[in-house]
């Protein structure tokens, strides 16, 4: 069965057949997840086991917020003992759901519904039309409430076609007050204050329905074990986006990759100073940085663990945060591993020459993503045009997304091979960074170019193979050209920079437009990646084991 052509109709019903549901459940690889936790101390390691605890009872909210019929559809496939059975339960559960994500939400399980855009956060039956009207009519602080992250909205007992605003922490009361009590029970276990001070406020959040005062404790966590739990992303509700979906990622900092991330921060001036632009051009004073965590995930649940797995994400959502803070980013390394080596690297055997294979190495990987990351910081952002103050992405308009990321991969190259050059990082890096982006391209490239990143990725791609940078060999596989490689990333780097530095969306659109494209060559490579998996289904062994000791 062609999936994607699914995807792309729209379908509602997939008929799975047995088989059907195994290859569906194939493109997601089983894969261990968990980390060493041989230096965390005693009290951190029960804090972190009666964590998972709490974010267990995160998945049973998340279910019956995507749709009131989703609790009882797993309490019928846990019962069916036949393989058919087993096979739908294994993919409800990657799912979190009856539908498909990958195949346009088709649904695998005869009898059930399409997947509801509006999930369960409006009046079940009323239309998008009825609730828009009905919150227009409200006064303001009533109609804050009711576009709010952390409320649903009901049908009212007043009358006929009524609807009234329920907060989560009377929607979800029996289940916030037993995750509040574990929460409040490994505030009294930890020994670090701002993990304590994180637990009591959200703890008291989930009565109160108020979560600024824990948001604001999560931005200032600075221990061992890192959660987040609470509601948070607001996709699953299709009509609005308003409210927030309940997820849980239970983490333990990675002290080697936040030791590397302080020493690349103390060279991001330098960095900046040397970028291979205009010298009136540079930033003489960079700003602060928003903060960045880098841990091992240890659990995780709900929205924060169904179809393609999470590899990082940005909170809190609330802007009040935001504009006074910026967000904080958290990098699940463990995650960003299991895919590196499930997808990744069989998607380099594919696309790169046999001699070009031992070159892609995690670390070149994992290195180059934190170095993304810090260079979004890095480069032109408040502008002058003509004599106008502007910035980058007001002038860039609908091309901004794209060059910006594509300006962070691209320059993020530039700065690894400065810091080799400083010897800041190990000369053995230079033979493993292109090579290793340069097969991170055919990953991104797999599903199409509609997103930003993939945007971004192909402009790149297609670069570096007109500058020679890049190269195909007569079998169609993709090298790196060692001569050249460093003068194409540093042109390409001058290019964005400077068209952003100018606001040219000119320049950008006429980039974009002639290199955001899959070429044949390219395409050949895609096409023979069938067999490789989309992505990882975690299996949480530090997890299993922290809780049977526990027990
Ligand atoms: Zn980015």
């Amino acid at each position: 069965m062609n999936w994607k052509w699914l995807a792309a109709l729209g379908a509602t019903s997939l008929g799975a057949s047995q088989v059907d549901l195994h290859r569906m459940a194939a493109r997601f690889a089983p894969t261990e997840i968990g980390a060493d936790l041989s230096r965390l101390p005693e009290s951190e390691r029960s804090a972190l086991a009666k964590l998972i605890q709490a974010a267990k009872l995160i998945d049973a909210l998340f279910l019956r917020q995507v749709w009131s019929g989703n609790e009882s559809v797993l309490l019928d496939l846990s019962k069916d003992t036949s393989a058919l059975g087993r096979a739908r339960l294994q993919n409800f559960l990657i799912n979190k759901g009856p539908w498909s994500t990958l195949d346009g939400n088709a649904q695998f399980i005869p009898g059930v519904p399409p997947k509801p855009p509006p999930a369960n956060f409006y009046p079940p039956g009323a239309s998008k039309e009825a609730v828009e009207k009905w919150i227009q009519s409200l006064d303001e602080p009533q109609r804050k409430l009711a576009i709010g992250f952390f409320t649903v909205l009901r049908w009212s007992p007043a009358g006929v076609g009524k609807f009234q605003v329920v907060p989560y922490s009377q929607e979800y009361q029996p289940e916030l007050a037993d995750i509040a009590s574990l929460l409040k029970e490994t505030a009294a276990l930890t020994t670090d204050p701002t993990l304590r001070a994180f637990l009591i406020k959200r703890a008291a959040a989930f009565s109160s329905n108020d979560y600024y005062d824990s948001d604001l404790a999560w931005m200032e966590l600075t221990s061992a074990v890192e959660p987040t739990i609470g509601p948070y992303e607001v996709y699953q509700d299709e009509w609005f986006n308003a409210k927030a979906a309940f997820e849980a990622f239970i983490a333990v900092r990675d002290e080697a990759e936040t030791a590397k991330l302080s020493k690349f921060g103390s060279e991001l001036q330098e960095i900046e100073d040397h970028l291979p632009i205009d010298a009136q051009l540079r930033n003489p004073k960079l700003g602060a940085m928003a903060p960045i965590r880098v841990v091992n995930l240890i659990f995780s649940s709900g929205d924060g663990n169904h179809g393609v797995q999470t590899a990082a994400y940005n909170l809190p959502n609330d802007e009040r945060i935001t504009k006074e803070k910026g967000a904080k980013r958290v990098m699940l390394k463990n995650v960003q591993e299991a895919k590196f080596k499930v997808v990744l690297v069989p998607t380099a055997q594919v696309a790169l020459a046999p001699a070009e294979q031992n070159r892609v190495t995690f670390e070149a990987f994992f290195t180059h993503i934190l170095m993304h990351e810090l260079m979004h910081g890095l480069g032109p952002h408040v502008i002058t045009v003509g004599s106008r103050a502007s910035t980058v992405r007001q002038e860039l308009k609908d091309s901004y997304s794209a060059i910006e990321e594509a300006k962070a991969d691209i320059s993020g190259l530039f700065a690894l091979q400065y810091l080799i050059d400083k010897g800041v990082l190990a000369k053995s890096m230079e033979s493993t960074i292109y090579t290793t982006f340069l097969a991170s391209c055919f990953r991104s490239l797999r599903f199409g170019i509609t997103e930003a990143h993939a945007k971004g990725i192909a402009l790149q791609l297609n670069y570096l193979l007109d500058a020679g940078a890049f190269g195909t060999s007569p079998d169609g596989t993709f090298f790196v050209n060692a001569s050249k490689i460093k003068a194409g990333v540093a042109a390409l780097t001058r290019e964005l920079m400077t068209l952003q530095a100018q606001g040219n969306r000119s320049r950008a659109m006429q980039l974009l437009s002639s290199l955001s494209v899959v070429r044949p060559p390219v395409q050949k490579v895609l096409d023979r990646l069938s067999h490789v998996p989309v992505d990882i289904e975690p299996k949480f062994k530090t997890a299993e084991t922290l809780l049977s000791v526990a027990r």
